[in-house]
């Protein structure tokens, strides 16, 4: 038979107890997280969401008590009346905040059983977990776990601190439709069919872009919104089909004023876990950025540049690096210090990673104590590869990991190499905290399949003046098309610790400019009314200049926790695959709402 709760009120939660409170007749509720008979003493470790407190219950206190503590078992809920004590000597547990003391138990209510967990909540830290599905069909159970606790409460506090900054700075929180219209963020939508309109259909947002844009031109001056987006893609292994970002929009702003917003609100909200960046990031541009760390978001908390050895290797007789040369392409290392004792297997290990990224093999050449060995040895010969090793800055007992290609595929390959090589190495202080602002994005990207230029962020975003002319005469000189391949926007990101945490861009607030840039990417003028007509019949009633930014939730909240799952800080996410095992979706739906929809699945 189970107790009821009745009038009873919890005095304290289960994480405040403390050597000051002996003495003090408490009430406690919560969860047995583990129990242990002793036959005349009973141990309970009661669990809520502030920790974990030991209750006793012992025969000479409370006979009563003692025969109800035999039925509990794990994860029953009850609430226990008591007395404070300070622990026996030797009994402390340092592990617990509350491992000073412990409760006396008067009285226990069983308020609930529970049938016997799935799986265990948390036995040795996050190592031991259950797998994740697991766990996300039980989320609630899983939810219990004091990391998730922690983790969502983090997500809580970050959100609030977010909005207390951006309110400070005399922004507006203005929310817009979840039921929307396709939205340019180069993602497939997800639709909804309209019962009213049959065979018409709205889409989610991708993201706010155009609504925020408008905002601006409704003179709403300063916009925020924690947004929710949804974009339909393939999953990587860090991403969801939705999830929240702070979207912002400003006018009359440059990218400098941008940057002071995304500067102040990531400090503050940093500050949250006790670290301080700096008031004013360091900026780098993306073609710095690729050129040194083969990324636009690049882990400054470690060294490791990329070098490059085109230069050294010109002229070569070698034919795999004379015809990357002839290509265009070029050759790069990266310098692992002190790894002169690479294996044979470790080094093939690092070349099948690097083939993942597109290379086609990994050259390496190792400075040992008593001689050099090389890959490229009997090619090249002894100085040419002295050479090398100087230009790649390595020196005895480093080993020199050098990659040829195409440039894009030697930047991702060698990039990726960096970082793994640096988790292998544990050359990652993982105390650091190292922010960066990526500027002068390209502004088109060559897809290469259909040859066409796609927007590398979306078609709002302005050119850089500088690049002005140029983006006119790609545009309007067929032969000169190519150059569209350079010109930079002002478009950038803002990244902490290799993760983009944030991104955006100064928009164009000109028609002409819009419509050139419609054009670059292909849209004839009649498939641009059709899509953005509304926002092009906006734009000539007065738009001031504008820009912003879009920042991730997950992404600020898994650098705050200090995980790189995404699931980790979403109290209820989706599998990889899009799924959600809790509850089943996505799922069939009655064959009468399809009728009503107009739809026929087939
Ligand atoms: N709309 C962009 C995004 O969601 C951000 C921005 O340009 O403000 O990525």
């Amino acid at each position: 038979m189970l107790d009821r709760l009745g009038n009873l009120e919890r005095t304290h939660t289960c994480g405040e107890l403390r050597e000051s409170n002996v003495g003090e007749k408490v009430v406690l509720m919560g969860w047995v997280a583990k129990k242990r008979d002793f036959g005349v003493l009973t141990f309970i470790d009661l669990r809520d969401r502030e920790g974990i407190t030991q209750i006793v219950i012992s025969e000479e206190t409370d006979l009563v008590a003692h025969e109800k503590a035999k039925i509990v078992r794990g994860e029953y809920v009850v609430a226990v009346t008591g007395e404070v004590f300070s622990r026996a000597e030797g009994t402390h547990n340092k592990k617990l905040a509350t491992g000073d003391i412990e409760i006396h138990v008067h009285e226990i209510l069983i308020l609930n059983d529970a049938k016997t967990l799935p799986f265990e909540l948390e036995k040795a830290g996050s190592q031991n977990l259950a797998s994740e599905d697991l766990r996300l069909k039980y989320r609630y159970l899983d939810l219990r776990r004091p990391t998730l606790q922690h983790n969502i409460r983090m997500r809580a506090k970050a959100v609030r601190e977010i909005r207390t900054f951006m309110d400070g700075l005399g922004f507006t929180e203005i929310e817009t439709p979840i039921l929307l219209k396709s939205t340019p963020e180069g993602a497939r939508d997800f639709i909804v069919p309209s019962r009213i309109h049959s065979g018409k259909f709205f889409a989610l947002p991708q993201s706010p872009q155009i609504l925020k844009q408008i905002c601006m031109i409704a003179g709403l001056d300063k916009y925020y919104q924690i947004a929710r987006c949804f974009r339909d893609e393939d999953l990587r292994a860090d991403r969801q089909p939705e999830f929240t970002q702070l979207d912002v929009e400003m006018s009359f702003a440059n990218q400098e004023m941008v940057f002071r917003v995304i500067e102040g609100m990531f400090n503050s909200v940093l500050r949250l876990i006790g670290v301080e960046l700096p008031a004013q990031w360091p900026r780098m541009t993306y073609a710095e950025a690729m050129r040194r760390y083969g990324s636009d978001k690049p882990d400054l908390r470690f060294e490791m540049e990329l070098q490059d050895l085109t230069a050294n290797l010109a002229g070569t007789d070698f034919a795999p690096f004379a015809s990357v040369i002839e290509a265009g392409g070029e050759i790069k290392a990266i310098t692992v210090k002190g790894k002169a004792d690479y294996s044979r297997k470790q080094l093939d290990e690092l070349q099948e990673f690097a083939k993942r990224y597109g290379a086609g093999a990994l050259a390496w050449i190792k400075i040992g104590e008593a001689e050099t060995t090389s890959s490229l040895l009997k090619v090249l010969g002894e100085e040419k590869i002295g050479e090398l090793a100087n230009a790649a800055g390595a020196e005895k007992g480093d080993a020199v990991l050098i990659i040829a290609g195409r440039k894009p595929v030697v930047a991702a390959s060698l990039g990726a190499l960096r970082i793994e090589v640096a988790k292998r190495e544990n050359l990652i202080d993982r105390t650091a905290y190292k922010p960066l602002l990526v500027t002068e994005f390209p502004m088109f990207e060559l897809d290469e399949e259909s040859g066409h230029y796609m927007a590398a962020h979306h078609p709002f975003t302005s050119p850089m003046d500088e690049d002005l002319e140029m983006f006119r005469i790609a545009i309007e000189d067929e032969s000169q098309h190519h150059l569209l391949g350079n010109v930079r926007a002002k478009a950038y990101d803002a990244v902490i610790n290799g993760y983009e945490c944030a991104g955006g861009s100064i928009r164009i607030h000109q028609k002409e400019i819009q419509a050139l840039n419609f054009k670059a990417l292909g849209l004839t003028p009649e498939t641009a009314r059709e899509r953005f007509g509304f926002f092009l019949d906006a734009l000539e009633f007065g738009t001031p200049p504008h820009g912003g930014f879009a920042a991730g939730i997950e992404r600020t909240c898994m650098i705050l926790c200090g995980t790189e799952n995404i699931r980790d800080v979403m109290a209820f996410p989706k599998t990889a695959s899009a799924q959600d095992l809790m509850m089943d979706s996505p799922g069939n739906v009655d064959p009468h709402q399809l009728d009503e929809l107009g739809i026929k699945v087939v």
